[in-house]
């Protein structure tokens, strides 16, 4: 499944073949799409064209782009919001700077962007930001005006690190067009590997920026999956986990579609097949993912009920048709420790290979070191350190078991080398002497290190 975040249907250059391209865009799984009228004159169309293709899930955003910014009047902005209120219309944009081409002047360009900004509050429709060689000026008036309240996206992102980033704490969303995949774009390929992928949209911004593949040819949703190929290669994810998150992560901005409600019991990143045992935890993590998000790249992992060994032996299927089967860390799976003892005994017997995602409390949580009858049945442990000092455990990780917990996830880690691959995992929290957890995952504990992203779960 694919959403492009951004395309302009209704621009004459698809008058001729408008329904055919929407035909190659489903054909090639864009679910969705968003098409964005930049002028007055494109906002009836874009409302027709939404709802013409409402069952489908054809999707509309209007505003002023920058480069009409002159024209803004109160007449237009009562238009606006008139074919802005229509339930098709899901953001208001194009709007912002662009200081590229100036084609409007920088007052101008500032009070058309202020005042929209002002509209997407009042009606509560995130924004869709045009910025171009304006970062400074986009993120003061993104700041001052509290755009953080209904939060949008930075289109067809070409600005720095350090801008995505800023964007990203106000809330934003950033997408990448087909400009990702350019001979020349390596500088913006780095800022695009950098980034969380729980944050990040794809578009086609067509009929421009036909992507490498299809350069020289006019741009259409259809090759929005050339951009998901050119992010994945960039995140060492496939265009099918790319698809997966960035339309989630769309639906979750543009309030759109169906998103999964069930959790899953198994679910894929990458190669690896991941199961959800539990959402459990002896730990009460101020990061936890399950904090903020029942979804983990693109998967909903809340679960109704826990499930049955019967139940996750079903979900994995055939066990040699993934790289490895992995207890996922959204809940604490050795909790449910007889369960993960029989579903890796039955993974082994098939051929399968098993990593345990854990916290490492599993002979505390069980009063016994419960690694002997593990041997022969885990491949790998992957256990969560994240931090120091039993000090900075406790304040991090906030255990049910208090102090000496800290120690006793050290003892498990140095038990379990005796078994399985061991690696230790540390997430990048401000405060964390990252190089001093290396050092004591590398040196003291001599097991493999990951430092790993706040936000990153798999
Ligand atoms: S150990 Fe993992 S699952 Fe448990 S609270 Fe911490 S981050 Fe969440």
């Amino acid at each position: 499944m694919l959403i492009d975040s951004h395309a302009h249907l209704t621009m004459s250059r698809f008058d001729a073949d408008r329904e055919d391209v929407l035909s190659r865009a489903r054909e090639a799984g864009v679910a969705h799409v968003l098409t964005v009228g930049a002028e007055p004159g494109d906002w009836p169309r874009v409302v027709a064209l939404a709802r013409a293709h409402e069952a489908w899930g054809l999707y509309g955003a209007i505003g002023l782009h920058p480069h009409e910014a002159s024209s803004l009047t109160e007449e237009i902005c009562r238009e606006l919001m008139a074919w802005a209120a229509d339930p098709q219309v899901v953001a208001l944009g194009e709007t912002g700077f662009d200081f590229h081409y100036s084609h409007s002047p920088p007052a101008a360009q500032e009070a058309a962007f202020r005042r929209q900004i002002g509209i997407a509050r009042e009606m509560g429709l995130p924004l869709v930001v045009h910025s171009r060689e304006a970062e400074a000026e986009t993120m003061r008036m993104l700041r001052q005006e509290r755009a953080s309240d209904v939060g949008g996206v930075l289109h067809c992102f070409s600005g720095s690190l350090e801008m995505a980033r800023a964007a990203l704490d106000l809330g934003f969303f950033i997408s990448f067009s087909g400009s990702l995949t350019f001979k020349n774009a390596d500088t913006l390929r780095e800022v695009a590997a950098a980034l969380p992928m729980e944050r990040l949209l794809i578009e086609t911004d067509c009929p421009y920026l036909a992507p490498q593949a299809v350069r020289g040819k006019r741009n259409e949703p259809a090759y929005v999956g050339y951009v998901a190929e050119a992010l994945g290669a960039l995140q060492g994810l496939t265009p099918k986990d790319i698809g997966r998150i960035t339309s989630h992560n769309a639906m979750q901005l543009f309030s759109i579609g169906s998103m999964e409600s069930d959790g899953k019991i198994a679910y894929r990143i990458r190669d690896a097949l991941y199961l959800n045992v539990t959402n459990r935890c002896s730990n009460a993590c101020g990061f936890c993912v399950r904090n903020y998000s029942d979804f983990v790249k693109g998967h909903q992992l809340r679960l109704a009920e826990e499930p049955s060994a019967e139940a996750v032996i079903q979900a994995v299927g055939d066990p040699t048709a993934c790289r490895e089967v992995v207890f996922c860390g959204y809940g604490e799976p050795l909790l449910r420790f007889d369960l993960v003892k029989n579903v890796s005994a039955w993974v082994k017997q098939r051929g399968g290979r098993v990593r345990v995602n854990t916290n490492g409390q599993g002979n505390l949580i069980h009063g016994r070191d419960i690694l002997p009858e593990l041997a022969g049945l885990v491949d790998a442990y992957s256990v969560s350190l994240n931090a120091e000092n039993e000090a900075q455990y406790l304040e991090i990780c906030r255990p049910n078991s208090g102090p000496g917990t800290y120690e006793a996830v050290k003892a498990f880690i140095r038990e379990a080398r005796r078994y399985a691959d061991v690696s230790v995992t540390v997430v990048n929290l401000p405060g964390v002497d990252v190089e001093r957890c290396r050092r004591i995952a590398e040196e003291e504990l001599q097991v493999g290190f990951r430092l790993r992203y706040y936000d990153e779960v798999g």
